[in-house]
């Protein structure tokens, strides 16, 4: 009978699904990596989420290892080229967690435009400030989508019921008939970033979109407008985002995702029309859920391969 260890916190459903197909399932969810070296020699899988790194050592410890599951997207944190030279099948759940960050894009979008959060802040102080926040409406306004894949895509539906217009940039064409359904125009990143109102990065980490959007790029936006990052932290570069907002060249930001999380960045904690989420984009029971189940069906795939 094949051995699976799960290491990270992971959905019930994903554990249930694991033992009803007769595998042996191993919880602990606390597992040190020292701990973790000393045992995988006993697995025939291992499922993680970003907590536990499956690194070469692992990987060469694992002398039964067939299969590494990431229950979510990202793969940073697994030796993926120590797998490939063991013919150990890596399987993930990239589309699990779209729907929730599409909706915390949206969420932020009605927060900024509405001072969502000052108005409660300042509530909480005890203070009614009815008319320090005259907000705007969506509809209407330009949203600016940087990266058009599963992300990009969903947001772009939902905000055109709302009655946004909106255009995307991407490296790769859009497809004709995604460009009609959803109303999007393509745009390089510079017209992008000089028409929108709210601009929302979504395209993938790594050296090609490092530091994307710095000064020079914030320059062409205009001082009225937001900027929304749930993509990868060093996609902006901070520092630079920081001086734009201070210096009113745009009006403020939401981010899901930082340089170094958690951020060491402590004056984006001062800046007035800036919402700042702790990485949560996929913490939502129905995307943990969705993660798990994919995954482990991904695995069992892999296992009986
Ligand atoms: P995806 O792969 O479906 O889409 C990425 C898009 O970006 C693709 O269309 C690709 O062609 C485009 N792209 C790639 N390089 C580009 C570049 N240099 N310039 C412009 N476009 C480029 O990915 P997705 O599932 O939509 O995820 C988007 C981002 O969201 C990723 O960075 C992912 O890690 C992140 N994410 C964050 C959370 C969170 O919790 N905040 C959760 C899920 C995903």
């Amino acid at each position: 009978m094949s051995r699976i260890l799960v290491c990270d916190p992971i959905d019930d459903e994903g554990i249930r699904m694991l033992k009803d197909a007769g595998f042996e399932v191993d919880y602990n969810p606390s597992i040190t990596a020292a701990e973790l070296k000393q045992v995988i020699k006993d697995y025939d899988a291992v499922v993680v989420r970003s907590r536990t790194k499956i690194t070469r050592e692992i990987i060469e410890a694992g002398s039964r290892l067939r299969a590494i599951g990431r229950a979510g997207v990202g793969l940073d944190n697994i030796d993926l080229e120590a797998a490939k030279e063991r013919g150990i099948k890596v399987v993930n759940a990239p589309e699990s967690l779209t729907q929730s960050v599409v909706e915390l894009v949206i969420g932020f979008m009605v927060a900024l435009s509405r001072y969502m959060c000052n108005a409660d802040k300042s509530m909480k102080e005890g203070k009614w400030l009815k008319t320090q926040y005259l907000g705007n409406e969506l509809y209407g306004k330009t949203l600016g989508i940087v990266g058009f894949g599963r992300i990009g895509r969903g947001v772009a539906r939902v905000a055109r019921a709302i009655g946004m217009k909106i255009v995307a940039y991407d490296v790769v064409p859009i497809d004709e008939n995604i460009k009609q359904e959803l109303g999007v125009e393509q745009k390089s990143l510079d017209d992008l970033l000089k028409e929108s109102d709210f601009v929302t990065l979504h395209v993938p980490g790594g050296p090609s979109t490092y530091h994307l959007i710095d000064l020079q790029k914030l320059k062409l936006m205009k001082p009225t407008s937001f900027i929304i990052n749930t993509s990868r932290g060093n996609v902006i570069k901070e520092d630079d985002l920081v001086y734009a907002i201070k210096n009113r060249i745009i009006a403020g930001a939401a981010l899901d995702v930082f340089e170094v999380e958690p951020p060491t960045n402590k004056e984006l904690f001062s800046l007035e029309r800036v919402i700042l989420t702790p990485h949560i984009g996929g913490e939502t029971a129905e995307a943990q859920r969705l993660a798990a189940v994919l995954t482990v069906q991904r695995l069992m795939e892999a296992l009986r391969a």
